[in-house]
């Protein structure tokens, strides 16, 4: 089932990309506009990603207002991931909500300040979810985060591009972009 779920991903490996950007990008990716395969609409659909991500160890089963939580916090990080991608630097107001409810603490180790999830299991698994956002804006990698320019794609990538300037994904969407566009002025030249 698993297999069947995850279906970009067999012959489509993740990209590379540094640990918090990929952490946010794909759990933005749970929802697949191109298959219409979301992981994320029944609370069993997300405790087994969050596992399967390494977020959540042990037994925890998230609940019914964990699943609305999670949902809320990933349209939030797309709408952000949108701005990215625009360069608009929009405030992006329903992530402010989202990310207020998850549930931090900062704490003073040997490296220094550090936030971490304050509650254990779904709870924390979603804290670390926007930990990793802090964390990449913190290192400087947020704004690479963008969304495909495709409208039938709209997949979450990390733009490794000198000048930050990629505007599709990888999955060839840039390809097939510019043969459209080069097939559409072949028939103008008609
Ligand atoms: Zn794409």
């Amino acid at each position: 089932m698993a297999d069947d779920v995850i279906s970009r991903y067999p012959d489509l490996p993740r990209p590379e990309a540094p640990q918090a950007i990929a952490t946010v990008r794909d759990f933005v990716n749970t929802d697949d506009l191109e298959t219409g395969i979301d992981l994320l609409v029944t609370a069993v659909g997300l405790s087994t990603y969050l596992r399967d991500e390494g977020l959540l160890a042990g037994t925890a089963r998230a609940s019914r207002r964990d699943l609305e939580q999670a949902r809320e916090l990933r349209a939030g990080l797309r709408a952000a991931l949108v701005a990215n991608h625009d360069g608009s630097g929009a405030p992006v107001e329903m992530l402010g909500p989202a990310v207020e409810r998850l549930e931090l603490r900062l704490t003073w180790g040997e490296d220094g300040p550090r936030l971490e999830p304050s509650r254990a299991g779904v709870a924390a698994a979603l804290a670390r979810i926007g930990i990793a956002a802090y964390e990449a804006a913190r290192d400087g990698t947020w704004p690479r985060l963008k969304i495909c320019s495709s409208d039938a794609c709209e997949w979450a990538y990390f733009d490794h591009s000198k000048n930050q300037s990629r505007r599709w994904c990888e999955y060839g969407c840039g390809n097939r972009a510019k043969s459209r566009a080069l097939r559409e002025r072949r028939r103008a030249a008609l």
